[in-house]
């Protein structure tokens, strides 16, 4: 198996918006290079695995003996020649030649790529377009029929005497290998690319949305003589909750669960038990934390609730609660699930001196 690929991550981004090139972005937790790599590691089908780019001092990473990386040029054609050049030592039967900003490519694609080797000398896996496409001519715009056009990906796998040929003779500045072939009217076997595979082209491709999860946790004492507030709402009970505020521990542990996700500390920073704030509607201690998760393009995602208590029945209260948790939250009632919880009468809660409540919320940030 002396196959080689090459991942070519020396391009200039000059569409991509950002203080580094893009192959140096973070996407998925990885630099957008470190998934190639990675996945060529992994596969366990390359002999050498060559990592082309603009400036060696840039990648940290330690990676093993068989990853090689080396310096590119400015343009593509002529990175990809240096690499070719490169590995020729290493007398390699394949080569594949990936671009960088390609990291979503599957190991199924490497091997589909490999076994049609045994047969052609070129293979390119492509989709098919999904947008319609015109062609601008002399001033003129000619529509292309879309399921004529194919839309090249790489990696490109070839054979390797055969593409070096083809790339020592070739004196322009071609856009990707598979140009070569055919500009020369060579064989190229088209296989089915993937459509997760896109190119990372715009800083907005890797602008992916961030879903973070918050916890939150609140008990309070019953006592006689108070009204019971749960969820915004008052419960018909023997005693309500004792707390600086009107104790709604729902209320309370969705707020610390919202300020868990957005890391913003808990609720005692920024409700603390000062005159200010007696008997404060745990409503109004919500609502503000909901409003600058808007403000911040956060998007709930879904809201679940254990109150833990002997009494009242949970069940009984069940949709009131969700109703007016809903409202408080601006949040669709479906996207918030409650469930009752009793503790075997034991404890302070099971002797209905406490009640506890628990929540974990997940939100997701658009940018
Ligand atoms: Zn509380």
């Amino acid at each position: 198996m002396n196959n080689s690929f090459i991942i070519l991550a020396s391009g200039q981004s000059k569409r991509f918006k950002s203080d580094y090139p893009k192959q140096y972005n973070l996407y998925k937790n990885k630099q957008i290079y470190e998934h190639s790599v990675d996945k060529a590691i992994k596969s366990k089908l390359f002999k050498h695995i060559i990592l082309v780019v603009n400036n060696k001092n840039l990648i940290k990473k330690k990676y093993p003996k068989i990853v090689k990386i080396i310096k590119g040029g400015k343009e593509r054609s002529v990175s990809s020649l240096m690499s070719l050049k490169y590995i020729r030592r290493f007398r390699p039967k394949n080569v594949l030649i990936h671009d960088a900003a390609r990291p979503d490519f599957s190991n199924k694609l490497l091997k589909n790529l490999i076994a049609n080797l045994k047969k052609y000398n070129a293979v390119i896996p492509y989709t098919k377009s999904k947008d319609s496409v015109k062609y601008k001519f002399k001033g003129q715009l000619f529509n292309l029929d879309k399921n004529k056009i194919i839309l090249t990906q790489t990696p490109q796998a070839f054979r390797f005497k055969v593409l070096y040929d083809l790339a020592l003779n070739e004196k322009n500045n071609i856009s990707d290998e598979a140009t070569l072939f055919i500009k020369k009217d060579k064989k190229v076997k088209f296989i089915n690319g993937e459509i997760m595979n896109n190119k990372i082209t715009f800083i907005n491709d890797i602008k992916i949305q961030k879903t973070y999860f918050g916890l939150g946790f609140d008990i309070h004492k019953l006592t006689k003589n108070k009204k019971l507030f749960l969820g915004g709402i008052k419960i018909p009970f023997h005693s309500g909750l004792k707390g600086h505020s009107d104790g709604d521990v729902v209320l309370h542990a969705i707020t610390d669960a919202i300020l868990g996700a957005t890391r913003k500390k808990d609720i005692g920073t920024y409700f603390p038990n000062i005159k200010k704030y007696k008997n404060i509607k745990s409503s109004k201690i919500l609502k503000p934390f909901i409003q600058s998760l808007k403000k911040s393009n956060f998007t709930i995602n879904n809201l679940d609730i254990n109150l833990i208590c002997e009494q009242p029945k949970v069940s009984q209260h069940r949709n009131k609660i969700i109703n007016s948790i809903s409202k408080i939250m601006d949040l669709d009632k479906t996207l918030i699930n409650l469930k009752g919880k009793t503790v075997e009468k034991l404890g302070l809660i099971g002797k209905e001196k406490a009640i506890a409540c628990e929540v974990i919320i997940s939100i997701t940030k658009y940018d």
